[in-house]
């Protein structure tokens, strides 16, 4: 890919992902001032007579406070979406008709556990992960340290908006944006 069209993460002054840009556009932004490079490639420049910068991957906006307009609803489908359609305790990923949402610690087992080692809420970003039929069907009623079964960090998170920007993985990764993208704080 050309240099100058790469992707570019922008992030507004809360350091909250609020789009994508061209690499063209964010050099603009940052020789006007307007915003500062926060992660850059280590070997790629953009050279003029003049200047010599690296490729940013992340910019700041220095003046803007905007944030994302959708607002994150739990739901069915945020949390599918949030867990990348994967079932997060086998890995798989069948057709979403057949995922089905997963209460880590079920409604029958949510009593027994203490307040300290559980969600604030049963319904919530905490307690709702993905699961295919088959492991939801397994787990049934038992909690997951019964079965050994673990459930990742990252998926037990409210999702940033971010999520809305429909970033590709392979993006996140190469240019080096997973901490605004995959944890959750
Ligand atoms: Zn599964």
């Amino acid at each position: 890919m050309d240099k100058l069209s790469q992707p570019v993460l922008i992030l507004n002054s809360s350091f909250v992902p609020i789009s994508i840009r061209s690499v063209k556009d964010a050099v603009c932004m940052v020789l006007l001032e307007k915003a500062q490079i926060i992660k850059s490639s280590l070997n790629e420049f953009i050279r003029s007579e003049k200047l010599s910068i690296p490729v940013p991957h992340i910019i700041l906006l220095s003046n803007y406070y905007l944030v994302p307009k959708k607002s994150l609803k739990l739901n069915r489908n945020s949390i599918l979406e949030r867990d990348n359609y994967l079932c997060v305790y086998c890995g798989k990923k069948p057709s979403p008709s057949k995922l089905t949402l997963d209460h880590i610690i079920p409604k029958s087992r949510w009593s027994e556990i203490s307040n300290d080692k559980k969600p604030k809420d049963f319904n919530s970003w905490e307690n709702l992960v993905t699961a295919c039929k088959e492991c939801n069907t397994k787990k049934g009623n038992k909690l997951i340290s019964e079965i050994k079964w673990k459930v990742p960090d990252s998926f037990k998170l409210k999702p940033k908006s971010s999520i809305f920007l429909n970033v590709n993985n392979s993006s996140i990764e190469k240019y080096g944006w997973e901490e605004y993208f995959s944890k959750g704080k």
